[in-house]
């Protein structure tokens, strides 16, 4: 298994770990994988190709590093104002997600499982306050995906890095501001060191899927049961890591902010409120790509419609209701 995580970095590189040892487990030892972190085999953006060329059997991302393939591949991961987890979770699993999923990947000779989620991001790093429009403009930041077209409207330079070069891209002042993950994982990076401001809340990335993918021929290789194994412990590696990420945020968001003096900032209104409507245009622009594209968008937001109504009177009103 070939990864964009450097190894064993927690949460996700340790995700990673977590899942190769279920299969090994699981299968009493009829699989064995393992673990590549990123740029031991190949690097971090090449896995999509090794396992898709049988270079390795196994790959452990997210599908939005992947949008240079195939733009719509983004749906997987996360969309700007998007789906939660939860949303995601049950669009992949209940409400035909997984098998739109499957039909893009398929043309890679790949077959896809979500194997982990972070749950809301935060928004990222800055070395100045973001007080309004005008501090976007100009601004060079490290932001994946549809988000990285939503900051360009908005008149910054997205940057696309994988995780092991951010910190010294920030600190060298290549780039001005990055997102990564949530605390837990940017207290790990040592982002606080070279960034003073720490943003919230994640609009970028509201619930962000991570994947295994497999290459198909390698995966129809193995017996029904192991086929089964193998998903069924991206299912258990998929719950595990959101479970890991609510545990640990917070722990770590105190440390940053006790500890290290990190400033904690929320995005004015004004400019959460303009990088809506420019999400909601560059989602919408995606589904003009081909007709699988349009069969992705239309499934994503009809259910995303019926998600966010019931949400509405259970999540969001229990939520409010316990702020009091
Ligand atoms: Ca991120």
């Amino acid at each position: 298994m070939v990864t964009t995580w450097p190894k064993n970095f927690p949460g996700l590189g340790t995700g990673a770990e977590f899942l190769a040892e279920q299969i090994n487990v699981m299968s009493g030892g009829r699989i064995h994988v393992e673990v590549y972190g990123a740029g031991e085999l190949v690097p971090a953006f090449e896995i999509f190709d090794a396992v898709a060329g049988g270079s390795a059997q196994m790959g452990h991302g997210s599908a939005y590093y992947w949008k240079g393939k195939y733009p719509a591949l983004q749906f997987f991961s996360t969309t700007p104002f998007g789906m939660t987890a939860m949303e995601m979770n049950s669009w992949l699993y209940h409400g035909g997600g997984m098998q739109l999923w499957q039909k893009a990947y398929e043309q890679f000779g790949l077959v896809p499982a979500a194997s982990g989620n972070t749950g809301v991001q935060m928004a990222g790093w800055f070395n100045k306050e973001v007080n309004s429009l005008e501090d976007l403009k100009g601004l060079k930041m490290r932001i994946p995906g549809l988000a990285g077209e939503v900051l360009k409207r908005a008149g910054g330079t997205p940057v696309n890095l994988p995780g092991g070069e951010l910190f010294t891209s920030l600190q060298s002042g290549t780039i001005d501001a990055t997102e990564w993950v949530g605390p837990y994982n940017d207290l790990a990076f040592g982002f606080h060191k070279i960034a003073r401001y720490y943003y919230y809340p994640g609009w970028h990335e509201p619930g962000t899927t991570l994947e295994c993918f497999i290459n198909k021929a390698a995966f129809e290789e193995l017996p029904e049961d192991l086929q089964s194994i193998v998903l069924n412990a991206c299912r258990v590696a998929n719950q595990d890591m959101l479970a890991e990420y609510i545990a640990r945020n917070n722990d770590a968001l105190e440390t940053l902010v006790n500890e290290h003096n990190v400033k904690l900032r929320e995005l004015p209104a004004e400019v959460i409120d303009t990088l809506g409507k420019l999400s909601e245009e560059v989602t919408v622009e995606l589904a003009s790509v081909d007709a699988l594209a349009r069969e992705i968008f239309d499934s994503y937001s009809n259910f995303f419609k019926k998600s966010r109504a019931w949400l509405n009177i259970s999540e969001r009103a229990y939520l409010n209701l316990r702020a009091g």
